[in-house]
C-alpha cells in the first residue's frame, strides 16, 4: 500500500530545496525549540514552557483579565494595575502582577484585583508570607515594588501564590517566596533564592501535625476578628494525625461544638500552659486522661466555625487564657527552617528561573 505524497510534502521539499539558508534557520529554531522543551519539561508540564518559549521569540500576547480601575489616579503609584494571564501550569492558569505599594497592601492590591475576585484574600496570602520577614503593618512603605506569580483557585482560599518578590525600602533588600513542594508534595513550603524555607516549622516530636502545606494564620492576625487572632493555623487535611508537643492531663473536650468543633484541652502544668486543639473530626482522648508527650490525640477536620480544612492549635497561659503564645517563638517549642536539600537544588533552581521568568515575560 502507497500512501499518495501530500502536497504539503511536495511544497517543503521544494522550499529545502530553494531557500537552503532559511532551511537552515528553521533547524535550528527547532532545536533551540526542542531542547528548552525538554529543559523545562523536565520539571513541569509543557504548557508553562510553551509560555516561556513564546517569550523567547518576542510573541508573547498579553491577556489582560482585568483593566485598571483607576489608570489616571494610579498612574503614579501603581505601574502595572493588570493581572496578566502567563499559561498554564497543571492545568490551571498562572498569573503575574507586579505593581508599587500605594497606602497598604491590602489597599493597593484592590486597586488592581476587585473585591468581588478576591483582593481581601490575594493581600492576606501575601501578608502570612511576609510575616515571617517583617511586620507587615510597619514594614510596609510607599513605592515598595512588589512581584507576585499566582494561580486562581476554586475553593475558600481561592489563591496560590506560586512566587512573591518584595523590594522593601525600610529593609533595603528584596524578599523572595517560591513555592516548592517537589521533595515532598503535601509538606511543601516557601524558600527563598537560596533555598532556605520562608517559614519556621516546630520540630516533629513537638508539632501538633508533622506534615502540613502552611501556616494559614498566627496569633495576633486581625483577619480573625477585633481581638485578633488567638491560635496557630496549620492547613492541613481533614484526617491529618494530631499530637500532643508535651506532657499533661486532658482538661475538656467538645465544648462550644458550634464554634469550635470538635475540640480538646491539654493542661501542661510543668510548663505553665494549657494547649487547644480545634475544628477536629475525630477526638482520641477523654477529659482526665493522662497524655505523653508525642501521644496521637485527634484528626483534624473541618468542624465548627472553620472556612476550609485546618488544625487551630493555641497555646494559653494555664491561669490566663488572655495571654497566648507564637509557636514559633515559644520558649519550650524547639522551631527550626528547612533548607533545599542537594538532591533537589537542579529542580528548585529551576522553579525559580521558571517563575521568574513568567514576571519578566509580562514586562516585555
Ligand atoms: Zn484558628
Amino acid at each position: 500500500m502507497s500512501i499518495p505524497a501530500s502536497p504539503l510534502h511536495d511544497q517543503r521539499t521544494h522550499k529545502k530545496n530553494k531557500f537552503p539558508f532559511r532551511f537552515g534557520c528553521a533547524a535550528l529554531l527547532i532545536i533551540s525549540v526542542g531542547l528548552n522543551v525538554y529543559l523545562l519539561y523536565f520539571d513541569y508540564k509543557p504548557d508553562v514552557a510553551i509560555a516561556s518559549l513564546q517569550q523567547d521569540h518576542g510573541k508573547v500576547s498579553q491577556n489582560l483579565i482585568e483593566p485598571p480601575p483607576e489608570p489616571e489616579a494610579l498612574k503614579k503609584d501603581v505601574r502595572q494595575t493588570v493581572e496578566t494571564f502567563a499559561g498554564t501550569m497543571e492545568d490551571k492558569a498562572v498569573h503575574s502582577i507586579s505593581f508599587k505599594v500605594r497606602n497598604s497592601l491590602s489597599y493597593t492590591v484592590c486597586k488592581i484585583i476587585s473585591r468581588e475576585k478576591g483582593c481581601a484574600a490575594f493581600a492576606a496570602h501575601l501578608g502570612r508570607l511576609m510575616i515571617w520577614s517583617m511586620d507587615v503593618k510597619k514594614g510596609v512603605r510607599n513605592g515598595d515594588s512588589m512581584e507576585v506569580v499566582y494561580q486562581r483557585l476554586e475553593g475558600a482560599e481561592q489563591f496560590k501564590v506560586l512566587k512573591l518578590s518584595y523590594a522593601s525600602k525600610l529593609f533595603g533588600k528584596t524578599f523572595d517566596a517560591f513555592y516548592f513542594d517537589k521533595f515532598d508534595p503535601g509538606n511543601g513550603g516557601y524558600f527563598d533564592r537560596e533555598g532556605k524555607e520562608i517559614a519556621r516549622r516546630i520540630v516533629e516530636t513537638q508539632s501538633p501535625v508533622r506534615r502540613y502545606t502552611e501556616i494559614t494564620s498566627l496569633p495576633g492576625d486581625f483577619r480573625k476578628g477585633t481581638g485578633g487572632h488567638s491560635g496557630t493555623d496549620f492547613k492541613v487535611e481533614v484526617g491529618t494525625l494530631v499530637y500532643s508537643g508535651f506532657p499533661g492531663k486532658v482538661t475538656r473536650v467538645n465544648w462550644n461544638v458550634r464554634a469550635n468543633g470538635y475540640c480538646i484541652e491539654i493542661d501542661h502544668q510543668k510548663l505553665g500552659i494549657k494547649t487547644l486543639y480545634l475544628h477536629l473530626s475525630r477526638v482520641k482522648v477523654k477529659p482526665g486522661q493522662t497524655i505523653r508527650a508525642g501521644q496521637q490525640i485527634a484528626e483534624s477536620g473541618n468542624t465548627g466555625r472553620t472556612f476550609a480544612p485546618h488544625l487551630h492549635y493555641e497555646i494559653q497561659h494555664r491561669r490566663n487564657k488572655k495571654t497566648i503564645y507564637n509557636p514559633f517563638t515559644f520558649k519550650h517549642h524547639k522551631s527550626y527552617t528547612r533548607k533545599i536539600s542537594p538532591q533537589h537544588h537542579r529542580a528548585f533552581q529551576k522553579t525559580v528561573t521558571l517563575f521568574d521568568s513568567v514576571v519578566v515575560m509580562r514586562k516585555s
